[in-house]
């Protein structure tokens, strides 16, 4: 059955409102729709631009009739909103991804069992139901290893590195004072040479849209950089490629998909996490694409013919991080970035400056890659750092 096409005019739902929702509000309002943001922190950059505004929690009957009776299609640009309210919304209207692929995705042990029946490689791990079993994971798997809540956690939150006994002492403790029921998954430490990720489109009839593979790098535990594309031989980006597409076929994914990989010298490519959405490391398609990750979600949202994917230019993206947007909010930071050739700002007008929150970012393109990375270096060289 091919899905009617939302003509310009329509309304779009977004759940969550933070810079991914405001860039696909940027996105859909270029386009002609109309955005409907659910998101309960009424500073979320998204709500700025929404010609309709849901600041209630997500679990409230009153705003789930009236966003349903508003909207003629779902989004989301956060993987952890309620499952429930997804499959509540898609027996109204159209609702991108479905609540049986988040609820899939967001459990990162239904995720990984998932990937490793279909023969998609990844990390070995094991299932942690309670404190006193971390210790047969980590024999079974052997150190060092990462410990992660099933649920929850992004940017390294709710992770943890053990390197010796007696940091399996010390999380063996952590976990014992979790709320029951928490579960975990224990991953075997990958001593990757890079990570990866590549971004996937997919819409119902099962046409695909793969854009590169691209290079990320982090700092505790927290998206650096990007760098675009990868520094790998063209066989390995291939397969970066080839191994994403697989992933989202087999979770018959509609809608957009970051999957982010581990890429080892030796070994296969092994995937680390898929997200039922675009992703901080596909903000470089907003300046060197011809159709943006965000794009594509509002084109696949409404039914409309996916976007070409071309690489225009070499990039590097940098984010910028808490107290680092101090660094070009002034008047002579900000012309130094204005006065950089390549340089595009990106700042998500988020009131509150915290730590490790992310409040904008710096796209550097040039003709070389190698240039783009060193105009990026110069520019993280003169970031204000936490004190
Ligand atoms: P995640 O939330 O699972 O994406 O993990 C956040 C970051 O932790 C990743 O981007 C990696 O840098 C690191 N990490 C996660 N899992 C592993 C693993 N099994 N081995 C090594 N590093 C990992």
């Amino acid at each position: 059955m091919t899905t009617p096409i939302l003509e310009p005019g329509s309304i779009l739902g977004v759940l969550g409102g933070g810079q991914l929702g405001a860039m696909f509000a940027t996105a859909a309002r270029r386009m002609g729709y109309r955005v409907a943001v659910w998101d309960p922190d009424r500073d979320a950059p998204a709500h700025q631009l929404a010609a309709h505004s849901y600041t209630t929690p997500f679990s409230d009957p009153t705003s789930r009739e009236r966003f349903a009776s508003v909207v003629h299609a779902v989004t989301l640009e956060w993987e952890n909103v309620p499952a429930e309210l997804c499959g509540w919304l898609e027996e109204r209207c159209r609702m991108l991804p479905t609540s049986t692929i988040l609820r899939t995705l967001q459990d990162r042990i239904e995720q990984k069992q998932f990937l490793s029946s279909r023969q998609l490689s990844v990390p070995s791990f094991a299932v942690v139901e309670s404190a006193s079993q971390l210790i047969t994971a980590v024999n079974r798997l052997g150190l060092p290893v990462v410990c992660k809540t099933a649920k929850s956690g992004y940017d390294g939150k709710g992770q943890w590195v053990l390197r010796s006994h007696s940091d399996v002492k010390v999380v063996e403790a952590i976990l014992g004072q979790a709320e029951s029921g928490q579960r975990w998954i224990v991953e075997q430490f990958i001593a990757f040479t890079r990570e990866l990720s590549v971004l996937v489109v997919r819409n119902e009839r099962g046409e695909c849209r793969v854009y590169p593979a691209v290079e990320n790098r982090h700092e505790q535990g927290i998206l650096r950089d990007t760098l675009v594309p990868a520094s790998i031989a063209v066989g390995v980006a291939e397969q970066a490629q080839d191994l994403a597409l697989q992933a989202v076929a087999a979770l018959q994914g509609i809608g957009v998909f970051c999957v982010e990989l581990f890429h080892t010298e030796e070994g296969p490519l092994l995937i680390n996490e898929i997200a039922p959405r675009p992703h901080n490391s596909g903000h470089y398609t907003l300046d060197v694409c011809t159709v943006s990750q965000f794009e594509q979600q509002v084109r696949v949202t409404c039914g409309l013919p996916l976007g070409e994917v071309r690489l225009l230019s070499p990039a590097v993206m940098v984010n910028l991080i808490g107290e680092e947007v101090r660094s070009v909010i002034s008047a002579e930071a900000c012309s130094a970035l204005y006065s950089t050739s390549g340089a595009a700002l990106h700042l998500y007008g988020k009131p509150m400056i915290r730590p490790g929150r992310k409040m904008g970012h710096v796209t550097f393109t040039a003709p070389q890659r190698e240039m783009a990375i060193a105009t990026a270096q110069q520019f993280v060289a003169t970031l204000k750092k936490p004190v």
